[in-house]
């Protein structure tokens, strides 16, 4: 018995301490940190800029609320519109938050452009959202749907890269598509660049808002600092979330004109979003994503760790069935028979930490300023746990 709801199947291990890519056990022992806390750890723990950042904040002021300016959050704002597609930005605290902002934004466009009647969002499978009402029918997966009750109207859920399923899906009363570029719940699933082209050619054909889930593809996971900068498709409105902040909690929904032009003073709202506090931090974080060369090192890193993980996925066919992914946004996938989560739970007992995603797969997520000291660190322990793998018969 526990005072937490049991909600969680929680590891049995905690950490007192941290510093770049490695995590220190409250049982002694140091941990290569490629779990990053889900995404989110993007410079890794203690990072000097961001605890400066942080503490000089936090001795001046934390909090607000938005009845009025923050000057933090008007020039974070401003860099961030002026790094993407985007003209404006709303803050909240979390992924799912910046998505259901995202939905609403996306209603509230059509309303204003006289067609109430277009609320439906078309997701695919695999997706993940968050677990808000909202958001869990919008990613329509059974196992975070049933027993809540009945589900939030309007999503309409189609086949994983199929443009054909996809526009047959659309309908008067359908308002926006809203994609993962790269599906990280879902099994670190990739969508290429004909297909995102085809749902902007959908979306502008019909009339339609693209909307973007960057919550954890975002901020430089994949190599840029978005991953749909890959394909060169822009959407018309991006939730982003988990790395923005270094490990503060934070969000964002950035939309373009067109679109926050429906938006107006007391229609939407957050006490806690966009407070100074969270602001310097995500300040700090921008600082050092967009100083030169640190994106060329996460493209640099995942090539390593891609060519490692491709030579152990081969030398163990039996264990390992692929490596995909994108950037430092990377998953195993286990061969049949085998578990991720007891995959996950050997590499954890060597030393090294990730998380367990759909699809049988195994995530790597390590803070995006790991070198080739943490690669090569990290490529050993995954070769050890294949080396000593229980029903291994594949190698030598
Ligand atoms: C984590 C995640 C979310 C939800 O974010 P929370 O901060 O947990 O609410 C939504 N979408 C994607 C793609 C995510 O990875």
């Amino acid at each position: 018995m526990t005072a937490t709801m049991p909600t969680y199947a929680r590891a049995p291990l905690s950490f007192e301490r941290g510093e770049g890519a490695y995590l220190f056990g409250a049982d002694g022992r140091r941990y290569l940190d490629f779990a990053a806390g889900i995404a989110v750890d993007s410079l890794g723990h203690a990072h000097p800029h961001l605890v400066a950042a942080l503490t000089e904040q936090a001795q001046r002021l934390w909090h607000v609320s938005n009845l009025y300016e923050i000057p933090q959050q008007a020039r974070y704002a401003e860099r961030l519109i002026a790094a993407t597609f985007a003209d404006a930005a709303f803050f909240c605290n979390s992924g799912a938050e910046a998505i259901e902002c995202a939905i609403k934004v996306a209603r509230r466009y059509h309303a204003e452009n006289g067609r109430p009647e277009r609320y439906r969002t078309i997701t695919v499978q695999g997706a993940f959202h968050g677990r808000t009402l909202a958001t869990i029918a919008a990613g329509g997966n059974p196992k975070y749907t049933e027993g809540f009750g009945p589900a939030v109207d309007g999503f309409d859920q189609v086949a994983f890269g199929n443009l054909n399923e996809l526009r047959a899906a659309v309908g008067g009363e359908t308002a926006a598509i809203m994609i993962e570029p790269v599906q990280g719940e879902g099994g670190i699933r990739p969508m290429d660049a004909g297909y995102l082209r085809g749902l902007r050619q959908a979306a502008d054909e019909f009339g339609l808002l693209l909307i973007y889930d960057e919550i954890q593809t975002g901020f430089g996971r994949t190599g840029k600092l978005f991953a749909h900068e890959w394909s060169g498709v822009a959407p018309d409105i991006m939730a982003v979330a988990k790395g923005i902040a270094g490990g503060f909690p934070c969000g964002a929904c950035l939309a373009t004109n067109r679109v926050s032009d429906a938006m107006s003073p007391g229609i939407h709202g957050t006490t806690f979003g966009g407070n100074p506090l969270a602001m310097a931090v995500a300040n700090a974080t921008l600082d050092v994503l967009l100083a030169d060369g640190f994106l060329a090192n996460v493209v640099a890193m995942s090539e390593r760790l891609k060519q490692r993980l491709t030579e152990i996925t081969a030398a163990h066919p039996g264990i390992l069935a692929e490596v995909r992914g994108i950037g430092l946004m990377l998953g195993l996938r286990l061969a049949e028979g085998h578990t991720n989560t007891d995959f996950a739970a050997r590499l954890r007992e060597q030393g090294l930490l990730c998380v367990p995603a759909g699809e049988n797969v195994v995530r790597l997520v390590p803070p995006l300023i790991i070198g080739p000291v943490e690669v090569d660190a990290a490529a050993e322990m995954i070769a050890a746990v294949c080396a000593g793998w229980p029903s291994d018969s594949d190698h030598a």
